[in-house]
């Protein structure tokens, strides 16, 4: 891995194998969508629904858990930003906010990204099926190494 500079000066963590890197510098193109000194958005190239895009760290972070927490406030500029202006675009009426963590999640493009995924009402996705909770016991257990792991 190396750095490169972004506008504003500031070096960005670069990896010259990772597709979204590339994307980022302007080495592959994509249809642009947002951009700040920290992230970068762009419509995802096999949409959900129309105006499914990606919203990602411009520095090469392989997922959510390597991202700098500082980042977080940036983060949530652009989901709001772009939330709203996707909704408006597409006359959504809501939209996913998806992020898939490792492999096992789904994850397949192992630069930190964020799916933002225009719905309407009976556009045919459903949630994903629930299940009975496992028992007060395990639930205590399950929240109690959770609340100390987390702290
Ligand atoms: P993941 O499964 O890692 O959460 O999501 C990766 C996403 O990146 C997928 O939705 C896929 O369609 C999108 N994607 C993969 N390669 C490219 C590309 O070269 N350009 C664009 N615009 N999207 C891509
Ligand atoms: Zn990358």
């Amino acid at each position: 891995m190396s750095a490169n500079s972004s506008s504003a000066g500031m070096a960005h963590p670069f990896d010259p194998d990772c597709i979204f890197c590339r994307i980022i510098k302007g080495e592959i193109p994509s249809f642009r969508v947002y951009e700040d000194d920290e992230f970068f958005g762009f419509l995802d190239i096999n949409p959900v629904t129309p105006g499914h895009l990606l919203l990602l760290p411009k520095g090469h972070y392989p997922s959510v858990l390597d991202v700098p927490e500082s980042m977080g406030p940036a983060l949530l500029r652009g989901i709001s930003r772009l939330g709203k202006a996707v909704m408006h675009t597409m006359n959504a009426e809501g939209f996913n906010l998806l992020q898939n963590t490792h492999e096992a999640a789904g994850q397949t493009v192992f630069h930190a990204h964020w799916h933002i995924i225009p719905r309407v009402q009976g556009d045919g996705f459903t949630h994903w099926p629930q299940s009975d909770a496992p028992g007060k016991e395990r639930m205590q257990s399950i929240a109690e190494a959770i609340r100390a792991l987390s702290a």
